[in-house]
């Protein structure tokens, strides 16, 4: 059954709406579009699906209540609209959702709680009861108390980390574009609208987000970057139009409509997925190709795979994985500090024992600590 077929069974889903859906070119809120994605988010579970929506828009929505034309520069000020625009959103949404039969409640997200094993476990507990109580949980950043260290920084990313963090089915991007296309649809008519990318390829991701990119304009670079953290969690990611009617409902019933990033085979365990999607990165660790290939066959990471490392990470940080040419291809628990790794890279364990004071980890990164990303 392909990725289209399967959804139509989807029990839990996760909606991801953007500002520019939700607010007019002009900055005013465009209450036509937040009723009716309303209306189609309570008729998908009146159907019995669970429903997460991660919503954009505070601080759009904040300078609409405070008569501001132009986005303040400074933090501040904009953590102060957020806070403003936050009440509004939730109100509409309250108003809206109320009318249509349901019950939602607010989740305020920060890094950090994706980044402390015990939040996060409190965090998809929380959300997982509200499904369980039928209440529809509406998500965004909490963008009045976040700082540039511990901010996720845009909403598909949270999207695809809540997606991932809940095991959800599908993540559904609702999008100023319909999909994602092989080349700039606004500069070339001949640009054809990709249904499915089966892999995110280097071509990909160039596509979305290098330089005189074809599509980067509707940031779809961070889309691609939520479909890696999706997909790779087993959650089948879909980026559609948030303007038109019906393209929820008509996602759900398998119709050919956006562009479709079907999941990764190995489901990841709820532990691995906060391993490599929450945590904060400390240090990068650069690997050989026969590193490489020998993680493609399910070994560790030893310290004579590793060419360089960089980064003020100690042991039990997690550090990303990448090739030479800066291919990420894995997160994990790194077992020896920062220090250590500049000593030992290159070495057989035999060669190195007498440089560990601590304890003697023969695998620098064990499988068992580690998500694979290719
Ligand atoms: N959290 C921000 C807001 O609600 C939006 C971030 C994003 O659009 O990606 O205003």
């Amino acid at each position: 059954m392909n990725s289209r077929e399967q959804i139509k069974n989807a029990k839990r889903i996760v909606v991801k709406v953007g500002t520019s859906t939700l607010l007019y070119p002009s900055g005013k809120i465009n209450l036509y579009r937040i009723e009716h994605l309303t209306r189609e988010l309570a008729d998908l579970a009146s159907q019995g699906r669970e429903i997460i929506l991660v919503t954009s828009g505070a601080i759009g929505v904040g300078m609409v209540r405070m008569g501001l034309a132009k986005r303040p520069d400074s933090v501040q000020e904009k953590q102060a609209l957020a806070s403003v625009g936050q009440v509004l959103l939730m109100h509409l949404y309250d108003k809206f959702f109320t009318e249509y039969g349901q019950i939602a409640g607010q989740v305020l997200l920060t890094k950090e709680n994706f980044s402390n094993h015990s939040q996060y476990i409190n965090g998809r507990n929380t959300v997982l009861t509200m499904l369980k109580k039928g209440i529809i949980p509406v998500i965004n950043e909490n963008d009045a108390v976040t700082t540039a260290e511990v901010k996720i920084g845009d909403n598909d990313t949270l999207s695809a980390t809540v997606a991932a963090m809940v095991d959800a089915d599908g993540l559904i991007i609702l999008s100023d574009i319909d999909g994602v296309y092989d080349a700039n649809p606004q500069k070339n008519p001949e640009a054809r609208l990709l249904s499915e990318i089966p892999e995110i390829t280097q071509a990909v991701e160039k596509m979305a987000g290098g330089a005189g990119s074809a599509v980067g304009t509707g940031g779809m670079a961070t889309k691609i970057e939520a479909a890696k953290i999706a997909t790779a969690a087993g959650v089948t990611m879909f980026i559609a139009s948030g303007g038109s009617d019906g393209t929820l409902r008509r996602i759900m019933q398998g119709e050919t409509v956006g562009t479709v990033f079907p999941p990764k085979d190995a489901h990841l365990r709820v532990r691995k997925g906060w391993l490599a999607f929450g945590r904060r990165i400390s240090g990068v660790i650069f690997v050989d190709s026969g590193c490489v290939k020998a993680l493609k066959t399910g070994s560790s990471i030893l310290a004579a795979g590793i060419l360089a490392s960089e980064g003020e990470y100690r042991a039990g940080s997690t550090v990303r994985v990448l090739t030479a040419d800066y291919q990420e291809i894995a997160r994990g628990t790194i077992n020896y500090d920062a220090e250590l790794i500049e000593k030992i890279k290159g070495k057989k364990t035999s060669d190195f024992t007498e440089l560990v004071t601590g304890t003697l980890h023969e695998e620098v990164i064990h499988r068992d600590n580690m998500v694979l990303m290719i």
